[in-house]
């Protein structure tokens, strides 16, 4: 899986694995959110060390593996609002409050409508129902596990430019591009220059079925689909929606159609049935 290379720790490095160890004995949970949860100075020490180390290496230098730790989710969310805790937000939202969950999120951004523990089962079913490419370790995607995946293909050989991980992990790249604010800083934070990263395969032009792919990897997770939003991101994006499709909303339109019935089947499958076409991350997280 990783053709580790054995050099030997800083003391940073050996600060966190001991710490590692000791919460390891407690029981205490480790994977990210948990970690970010209760101790979140021990994960920002991890994530600062450099070159890249991240949270997946820490626990290999201690010994330890996702088999081997206590995970643990939150079985609630809070309302943003009125402090209520809930497995499921979203009928409260609209009852108590009057309020559709995308008027919840333009106004708390990155509220979640649903706890860790549902969103979990969410994704497992997901993970089952369409295998991804590469396993998951961590039950859900965070700002941590987003760098510990790439920086992981990146060790594992894999290329990393935009068209090659939408290819191979949508979600990642997506959920890179929604936490870090695009695809480049992911690289940087990794230590990657993504001048040299994107420079591979930079003539081939994105065909129908790729610029779809990426639409709808971004309303899945709320991403705007506007044209500056996608020009941010990624301007061959946008340049293939107006030569594929004729214009960028002819494109756009198009993929937003198709999002809104495949939202509503896993919803409808989940009993969630008051949800409605909201867009929000994680729920499709493959
Ligand atoms: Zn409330």
């Amino acid at each position: 899986m990783s053709d580790k290379k054995q050099h030997p720790l800083n003391r940073v490095q050996k600060e966190v694995v001991e710490e590692i160890k000791g919460l390891h004995k407690k029981r205490e949970a480790l994977n990210i959110l948990a970690v970010q949860r209760f101790f979140p100075g021990l994960l920002r020490k991890a994530y600062s060390i450099k070159p890249f180390w991240g949270w997946k290496r820490a626990l290999e230098a201690a010994g330890l593996n996702y088999s081997k730790i206590r995970v643990e989710l939150e079985p609630y969310c809070e309302c943003k609002i009125c402090g209520f805790l809930g497995k499921n937000l979203v009928s409260h939202l609209v009852r108590k409050h009057e309020t559709h969950p995308r008027e919840y999120r333009t106004t708390y951004p990155g509220a979640d409508l649903f706890s860790e523990e549902l969103r979990a089962r969410m994704s497992e079913w997901l993970r089952d129902r369409f295998p991804p490419s590469r396993p998951h370790w961590e039950p859900l995607w965070s700002p941590g596990y987003v760098l510990d995946r790439a920086a992981w293909l990146a060790e594992t050989g894999t290329n990393l430019n935009t068209k090659a991980v939408v290819e191979i992990d949508t979600s990642l790249w997506v959920y890179g591009v929604y936490y870090f604010k695009g695809w480049d800083n992911v690289l940087r934070k990794i230590g990657l220059n993504p001048r040299k990263v994107r420079l591979i395969d930079v003539k081939k032009h994105l065909s129908p079925e790729e610029v779809v792919r990426q639409l709808k990897a971004r309303q899945r997770l709320g991403i705007p689909l506007n044209t500056r939003a996608v020009g941010l991101d990624d301007l061959r994006l946008l340049n293939a929606m107006r030569r594929r499709f004729g214009s960028h909303d002819a494109a756009s339109e198009r993929v937003l159609a198709r999002c809104r019935c495949s939202q509503h089947a896993v919803l409808s499958l989940l009993k969630f049935k008051s949800a409605g076409n909201c867009a929000f991350p994680s729920i499709t997280a493959v």
